[in-house]
């Protein structure tokens, strides 16, 4: 667990400060940060103080911590995996994160989970939340006891949306073991005992615990979908999913139920302040105005979405209907670049770009000429860091404000990359790439110093990586 710092901590002459924050409040032109106690106590010009720990922040631009409201840190020994590199979402999922899922055990699970929260680290995240759908009938390890003691050793937030299904597509005596389905009742009950393990109310929860059937639409028969939302909040937790990544999801839903995918999810109480889905790139004009009447979120996944080809979130549309926007990076079998600075810089680009595929001449009635409106750095640092921190019901962090909690990244931009930047502000959002992380701040405690992991060796894990990427290849042949 994170423990809330007894020491001061003073941020000085920082070049920028973003807040995360809505408009005008996105900036601020104050230059220090005290932090006491884990807490944003003020934030100003020339701020003294008795400080244990001063951050000199000269030419450094300022942000809220990102949080990560998608991913599955167990694909991150699957990056660029061959077989699925061309691959479209569903034969993608059979040839790379079903093929291999049977071929983890502990300690390729351990590893694959440091390497993808190292990476986040190094990008100024401090919160993940993880959808591990990792499970099947007497499953050989504990997920939930690594992902927790693995994020506690970075000191980073950790919420885990535990996964998986009840029914599959395919007959269940023809399936390996991996690939086999849990009794409704047994996953329910592994929810319960990790509530009772982990989860916390509190508002800046180092540790949470949600419900997250793999898919809303597939993962369960519909009465059990329902169910699992009321046992969800007689728990007090909250509701994640997959849906409506590709149009599979309409042909399937209409095939099914005879209705849309957001449709069905409505009549299984799958919508609301207390839900968040991943993706959303193909819906409807009326599904957006029911996630948006629900108030229901979006981890947006850019990357992952262009990776596998299924199309761009209409964010803006989104936005505007009422829905509540986050950024996650998804798992890095379908994004190799699984950090919230390079899904932040997509997003920044993409929802442009959207915009501007729908501009059509003068003469065919068109209206304007592209979408450079349609997103700013400021949207997008707001829908990574205080938009994330809102889904997930972390309402005492996601911006820098004075009472908030201190989850702070501070950006060296220190390579000819942002040399001839008229606004640094900007720089580690839209220069692309991941900037000089001279300091990350979790709760107030330094989780990131000098771009550095403290007690993280770099080189030796990066051997061990390259064994068991060579270990699973193994394992997948002889299966
Ligand atoms: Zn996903």
């Amino acid at each position: 667990m994170i423990q809330a710092q007894s020491e001061t901590v003073l941020i000085k002459n920082a070049s920028h400060i973003m807040t995360g924050l809505a408009g005008t409040a996105a900036r601020t032109n104050a230059t220090d940060i005290l932090i006491e106690d884990g807490r944003i106590t003020n934030i100003g010009k020339n701020l003294v103080a008795q400080a244990n720990h001063v951050i000199d922040a000269k030419d450094c631009v300022v942000y809220p911590a990102w949080v990560n409201t998608h991913h599955h840190l167990f694909q991150s020994l699957l990056k660029g995996e061959p077989q699925g590199l061309n691959q479209t979402l569903t034969p993608w999922l059979a040839a790379t994160p079903y093929r291999f899922r049977g071929s983890f055990d502990a300690n390729l699970f351990r590893l694959a989970v440091k390497v993808g929260l190292i990476e986040l680290l190094r990008s100024g995240c401090a919160t993940v939340a993880d959808h591990h759908y990792l499970y099947w009938p007497d499953m050989p390890f504990d997920g939930a006891e690594i992902l927790f003691e693995e994020a506690n050793a970075l000191g980073m937030r950790f919420v885990l949306c535990r996964g998986g299904a009840t029914q599959t597509r395919g007959l269940e005596a023809e399936l390996p073991q991996a690939l086999r389905a849990e009794k409704f009742d047994s996953y329910m009950a592994d929810v319960e005992r990790l509530v009772k393990a982990y989860h916390q109310d509190t508002p800046n929860a180092s540790q949470r615990i949600v419900m997250a059937p793999t898919t809303a639409l597939h993962s369960m028969p519909s009465t059990e979908i329902k169910e699992s939302a009321r046992i969800a909040r007689e728990l007090g937790i909250y509701l994640h999913t997959h849906l409506s990544e590709t149009v599979d999801y309409l042909d399937s839903a209409k095939a099914k139920f005879g209705m849309t995918p957001v449709q069905f999810c409505a009549e299984q109480d799958w919508l609301g302040e207390d839900v968040w889905i991943a993706h959303l790139v193909k819906l409807l004009p009326e599904e957006i105005k029911l996630l948006g009447d629900s108030k229901t979120g979006i981890a947006h996944c850019p990357q992952s979405n262009c990776r596998l080809g299924s199309g761009i979130a209409d964010i803006v549309a989104l936005e505007q209907a009422g829905v509540r926007i986050s950024i996650g990076v998804d798992g890095a079998a379908s994004n190799e670049a699984a950090d919230m600075q390079s899904e932040a810089h997509a997003a920044w680009l993409l929802q442009r770009a959207r915009k501007g595929m729908l501009a059509t001449p003068k003469y065919e009635g068109g209206t304007f000429e592209g979408g450079a409106a349609a997103a700013t750095v400021e949207d997008v640092i707001r829908w990574g860091t205080l938009g994330g921190a809102n889904v997930l019901g972390l309402t005492d962090l996601g911006s820098i404000e004075i009472g908030k909690t201190a989850d702070i990244a501070i950006y060296q931009l220190d390579d000819p990359r942002y040399f001839g930047l008229h606004d640094m502000a900007i720089g580690p959002v839209a220069c692309a790439g991941r900037a000089h992380l001279k300091n990350l701040l979790i709760n107030g405690k330094t989780a990131v110093e000098g771009d550095q992991v403290p007690n993280v060796d770099l080189q030796a894990l990066s051997y061990e990586v390259q064994q068991a990427v060579k270990t699973l290849n193994k394992h997948v042949a002889v299966a």
